[in-house]
């Protein structure tokens, strides 16, 4: 079985090589903490955790690196990100680097919460700013950029005039980007309209400010991810992944800045995750469509009739395909609970099975392992992986019911091949029962004995058990319809 990725770059599945056999080296570009990540922001960041989890678990070794975008940059819009935190420095009364602690640790909360793994490497775009300089100074000795007013812009017609095609990525052409780009955050510093910022002057109001040779600035947002990817992944490493919204102009100038700075491509597989959408709109915060991880768990929310665990949300998540825009709703919520359950409940029942190896069974398991696994390798197509597992809780309920054997062999064979794809692969967690229905289960079990010891006239024991029970403060109660206990 090989393994095929779908690239962005070249709108086909392909079949992944990496640059060193059995290694990959994956970027993700990772959140701008100055405000909590919204659901649809943690549905992209999920996906590359099962990707991550996929390529591990395949046998590669893997070096993920997600950044967080912690300084001021141009988004597409011509915004300036370093205002937002500005206003929200003004609003919470914070220091910026006060805000960004705050966010990035409510990130890795809310991240952990959904079982995503850390990555190996997590750098921060204010820790590179020596990089970056040093980025934008070759991007000028190279002739690729220009410094304007204390900026420095990347100069895309000469990219282009060089052969060097900008637009690859997002397949749009030089004349359409000239027709539909706006010089909003060029404030008439730019040659041409296309061109983009790798080093802005900061206006006096900036907080988030660095001394360089053009003066004191902040980076633009593109040339961060070139120098974090390149500096822990090299020139030119395996997967760069994003959500779709990130392709342009984003990942399209990560392609330009790399291509100019070291003559060769950055990336050789570009991946894009959908998006999450609710009420068949993206999620965004700045249309006020969204909602926070937090908000459905606690079922504080308008959207949802009751909290949904973290576990079902991931679950739910993972039934698309992270190409698939995913919109989610409460019925969505309510099919995918329903699954999680039947799914973790099978795996508890398979452990109860016993084997028969004079009987010959129905189920192929060779035949269903390599359907799952060819689901993985088909792009990560964890929907198609969910509903194999699905063949298997059928098998498992028919053991159950002894309408199926299962030999010795087969058995284990089965359970290490279900752990390894629902727990490691997945990334699901059985969700903990409740405190308290452990406790009355576990005393229940107490008293049962109890009545055991009782019947079998070893008063000694059934007294001992009362006794040591009263002395913890859990005092049994002998009734007409049986024992009972009170919590004191
Ligand atoms: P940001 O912090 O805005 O840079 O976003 C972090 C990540 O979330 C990026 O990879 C975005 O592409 C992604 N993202 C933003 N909105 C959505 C959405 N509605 N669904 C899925 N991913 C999203
Ligand atoms: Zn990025």
């Amino acid at each position: 079985m090989q393994l095929k990725i779908y690239n962005s770059l070249t709108s086909e599945k392909e079949i992944f090589k990496p640059i060193l056999e059995g290694n990959v080296g994956m970027y993700v570009c990772g959140p701008t903490v100055y405000s909590n990540v919204h659901l649809g922001n943690v549905r992209t960041f999920l996906s590359f955790d099962f990707i991550y989890r996929s390529l591990t678990h395949l046998g590669y070794k893997v070096r993920y690196v997600r950044n967080i975008t912690d300084a001021g940059h141009l988004t597409d819009d011509g915004d300036v990100n370093n205002d937002r935190f500005v206003k929200q420095t003004r609003l919470e009364k914070l220091e910026p680097m006060e805000i960004v602690q705050k966010y990035t640790v409510d990130f890795h909360k809310v991240l952990d919460m959904f079982n995503l793994l850390p990555p190996n490497i997590e750098p921060t775009a204010t820790g590179h700013i020596v990089e970056q300089i040093e980025l934008t100074q070759k991007l000028i000795e190279k002739g690729f950029a220009y410094e304007s007013n204390g900026s420095v812009y990347f100069d895309v017609l000469e990219y282009n005039r060089r052969g060097l095609n900008y637009g690859e990525l997002s397949k749009r052409n030089i004349e359409e980007l000239f027709a539909n780009t706006r010089d909003l955050d060029g404030q008439g510093e730019k040659k041409n309209p296309p061109d983009f910022a790798l080093w802005k002057k900061a206006s006096p109001a900036h907080i988030m400010r660095w001394n360089s040779p053009w003066g004191e600035g902040f980076p633009g947002w593109h040339l961060e991810c070139t120098a974090m990817s390149t500096k822990y992944l090299g020139e030119t490493f395996d997967i760069h992944g994003g959500g779709m919204d990130l392709k342009f102009p984003h990942h399209e100038c990560e392609i330009a800045q790399g291509k100019a700075c070291n003559d060769i491509a950055p990336v050789n597989y570009w991946m894009h995750a959908n998006m999450l959408t609710m009420n068949s709109q993206r999620m965004s915060k700045s249309t006020g469509n969204y909602i926070l991880p937090m908000q459905l768990m606690t079922g504080e929310n308008d959207f949802f009739e009751k909290p949904f665990h973290p576990s079902i949300v991931r679950f739910c998540f993972l039934q698309a395909h992270y190409r698939s825009v995913l919109d989610i709703s409460n019925d969505a919520m309510l099919a995918s609970e329903k699954g999680f359950i039947r799914l973790m409940e099978a795996v508890k029942v398979l452990n109860s099975i016993t084997p028969n190896d004079e009987k010959q069974s129905d189920f192929n398991l060779e035949e269903w392992k390599n359907k799952a696994y060819d689901a993985l390798n088909d792009d990560f197509n964890s929907p198609v992986l969910i509903a194999q597992l699905f063949e298997a809780v059928k098998y498992i309920f028919a053991l159950n019911d002894a309408k199926e054997t299962i030999s010795t062999k087969d058995l284990e064979d089965l359970k290490a091949t279900l752990h390894a794809l629902i727990f490691d692969v997945l990334g699901l967690q059985a969700i903990e029962e409740n405190n308290n229905e452990k406790l009355d289960q576990t005393l229940q079990v107490l008293i049962e004995l109890r009545n055991q010891a009782r019947k079998s006239k070893n008063f000694d024991l059934s007294d001992q058990i009362r006794d040591k029970l009263l002395a913890e403060g859990i005092e049994l109660k002998d009734g007409r319809d049986g024992t009972t206990y009170v919590l004191n």
